[in-house]
């Protein structure tokens, strides 16, 4: 069996990312959504298991000194990260994996990962970022300035992706996603 390939979908927070991939796995069951660690506090309706594995500090750390990560980052003032194991498993199984994670951490996949396909989305204009940030309606005002501080920071490493995709237009975002994975 070929062995499959590793999708990596990054960029700042409320561009769209997350919006992007539950249209793709819905309308390909059989890619594979990697799960990631996160010491952030569940949202509103998030599942343990399905949205993230929501772990403590002390939980995370053992997990990075266990080598569990395939990549971690803190990101405004907490922990995420990507375990190994699953995608391992999935990727030598033949599976498109898909990691949704944010810039640092995607910009590293390709030491571990040199083979990854990594796909930068950009926003507009930081207004129109903000506004989605605001519209939203999941994060406190401080967080969302957190975000867009960081978003700032995060847009100057857009040049060092594979692929980058504006998703201004939804629909026309997502054909580009697809042609970018399926091509
Ligand atoms: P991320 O996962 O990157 O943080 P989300 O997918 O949660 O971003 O999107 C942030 C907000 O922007 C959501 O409310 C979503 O519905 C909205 N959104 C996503 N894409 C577009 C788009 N192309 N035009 C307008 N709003 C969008
Ligand atoms: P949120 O708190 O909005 O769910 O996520 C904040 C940021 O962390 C987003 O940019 C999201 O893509 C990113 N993220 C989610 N999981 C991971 C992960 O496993 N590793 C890294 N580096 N970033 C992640």
């Amino acid at each position: 069996m070929s062995e499959g390939k590793l999708i990596v979908i990054t960029g700042p927070s409320g561009v769209g990312k997350g919006t992007l991939v539950r249209s793709l796995l819905q309308k390909y069951p059989d890619l594979y959504f990697s799960i990631s660690a996160t010491t952030r506090s569940p949202r509103e309706g998030e599942i343990h298991g399905k949205d993230y594995f929501f772990l403590s500090i002390e939980e995370f750390k053992q997990k990075i000194e266990g080598g569990e990560f395939l990549e971690w980052a803190q990101y405004a003032s907490n922990y995420y990260g990507t375990p190994r194991q699953n995608i391992e498993t999935q990727i030598n199984q033949g599976k498109t994996v898909i990691l949704e994670i944010e810039v640092i951490g995607a910009n590293l996949i390709k030491e571990s990962f040199p083979s990854a396909l990594r796909i930068f989305i950009l926003p507009p204009s930081l207004e129109e970022l903000e506004k989605r940030l605001k519209e939203r309606n999941t994060d406190t005002e401080a967080v969302i300035i957190k975000r867009l501080n960081r978003a700032k920071e995060e847009l100057m490493f857009r040049d060092q992706f594979d692929v980058k995709i504006v998703n201004d237009d939804l629909e026309i975002a997502f054909e580009l996603l697809e042609k970018a994975i399926f091509k």
